[in-house]
């Protein structure tokens, strides 16, 4: 088999068994890279300064990552190479630092393959708001990835990446990783360090991994997983060995089926595919039950006045004092203010910042801003209760599988991909999306499976256990 095709776990193996070299690895991957991702463009930019003839197996056979590449989406700080959120304001920033998540690979021995695409300071469900270029999926040709994580779903999905690491505000990691069909995981809030990610909206953004398999990201997660001191939200927690949990076993697993969930409305193919999934899970001994939960028509709302919210404020450092853009074109500081925001930022960016700034302004704050806030409370206290009595949740991660490049225009519809995904950001929950089955289009459905704080390892082991169910082997799109 070619080494592109190869799960994260499997190389690990092979170059711990010393079956293959560290650089053949690499060769694979970078011949991929230069035979798709015209077609795909998954990439923002790569990272020229991997020399692959150089690269010794036994100089990293020591290391938790062994020196396998790992892909960044584009708002992960990284030390030297630019970081562009896909924004103009950010095209040539290059960060003098690297993020809490980019130093934790780099000390597990693992090597930046790239910067991926993504919609605008990762506001979007598409990819299709980078202000470079769309992501196309590698399942259909005139198909959109997913957002805002789109470059990284489709990196991994075509085998241009073995893992990669994506952010999730409000389904950024999940919802691509649903459309390609690949495994997504948005971590517990506080979990993962969020220092020198850029900001979107800070109570909501979380960093997780993509991979191919369930292992993948066992192992991901006991890289990127602590406390950092550089980021106050951080939490200290006794994060396990997450590739322990990685066991054939729901016997027992009390899994709740959320009512108001199934009773929007939504594609059969991937109601039906979810449903048959849950039975497998019954057949395996999981404990299944429908439950009530509260303000699931309200959540979408919620979230899109408190992202906004935060986004209007953690955006408002782009200035052109500082750093990014600067327009020349103007006489005076107020018009260098004005005109640097008017051509640095998209027009889904400065929506968001529009809406946010209205819904936090005097007058408007209590009838939205708080209200979404108390909305939030609720779902939360809601999801708490639910997890006294179930383990975990299950739902589909979209309503929809892939839609087509182009075909949303109007943002309230591309808002409404986000309906099973935003829940989970604004209890600050974990939950991940692994691949189920595909419609007849031969687009992949994806599974969400949603647990309490801190429970990752709960989530794995039923992810995993469904993984092997429904003997979903890596599969490949066929790509010219
Ligand atoms: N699609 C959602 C939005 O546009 C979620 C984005 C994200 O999770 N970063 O806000």
């Amino acid at each position: 088999m070619e080494l592109y095709k190869c799960s994260l776990s499997e190389l690990i193996k092979m170059l711990k068994e010393n079956r293959v070299k560290l650089k053949d690895i690499h060769e694979s991957i970078s011949f991929r890279i230069s035979n798709v991702d015209k077609r795909i463009k998954a990439f923002v930019s790569l990272n020229n300064n991997i020399k692959i003839d150089q690269l010794k197996t036994k100089d990293y056979i020591d290391d938790y990552l062994k020196g396998l590449p790992v892909a960044f989406k584009d708002n992960m700080s990284t030390e030297g190479i630019k970081t562009t959120c896909s924004s103009k304001m950010l095209k040539k920033y290059n960060p003098p630092y690297d993020a809490t998540v980019v130093k934790k690979v780099k000390k597990s021995g693992g090597i930046i393959l790239g910067k991926t695409n993504m919609d605008e300071y990762a506001m979007g469900s598409s990819t299709e708001n980078s202000a470079f270029f769309p992501t196309v999926n590698p399942w259909g040709k005139n198909r959109v990835p997913g957002g805002s994580s789109g470059g990284s779903a489709a990196a991994v999905a075509a085998g241009m990446a073995p893992v990669a690491l994506g952010s999730d505000t409000g389904g950024s990691i999940r919802q691509p990783a649903s459309f390609c069909g690949v495994v997504g995981l948005k971590p517990t809030y506080g979990a993962v360090s969020r220092y020198g990610l850029v900001a979107f909206a800070s109570s909501l953004d979380q960093i997780g991994p993509l991979a191919k398999k369930v292992d993948d990201i066992a192992i991901m997660m006991n890289v990127i997983t602590g406390k950092d001191k550089n980021d106050s939200t951080s939490i200290n927690n006794n994060y396990p060995d997450y590739t322990k949990y990685l066991k054939n076993d729901v016997k027992g697993m009390k899994i709740g089926i959320p009512n108001q969930y199934f009773e929007m409305e939504f594609d059969d193919q991937v109601r039906n595919s979810v449903i048959s999934a849950v039975k497998k899970l019954e057949e395996a001994g999981a404990e299944v039950k429908k439950v009530d939960v509260t303000g699931a028509e309200y959540a979408l709302a919620a979230y899109y006045i408190i992202a906004t919210a935060e986004a209007s404020s953690n955006l408002a450092r782009y200035d052109g004092v500082r750093y990014g853009l600067r327009s020349d074109n103007v006489n005076n500081l107020r018009d260098m203010f004005s005109e640097t925001r008017k051509e640095g930022f998209g027009e889904e960016v400065k929506r968001r910042i529009m809406l946010g700034t209205y819904v936090l302004s005097a007058g408007y704050y209590d009838d939205f801003y708080l209200k979404a806030q108390k909305v939030r409370t609720l779902i939360k206290n809601d999801f708490n209760k639910i997890f006294k009595e179930f383990d975990l949740m299950v739902s589909p991660t979209t309503p929809s599988t892939a839609f087509k490049l182009g075909e949303k225009r109007d943002p309230l519809e591309m808002y409404a991909a986000d309906i099973f995904t935003v829940p989970v950001n604004i209890a600050g929950i974990p939950a991940i999306s692994i691949p189920c089955g595909f419609d007849n289009k031969g687009l992949p459905i994806g599974f969400q499976i949603m647990g309490p704080h801190f429970k990752e390892e709960k989530i794995i082991q039923a992810a995993y256990t469904l993984e092997k169910i429904l003997n979903l082997d890596i599969k490949y799109p066929e790509l010219k």
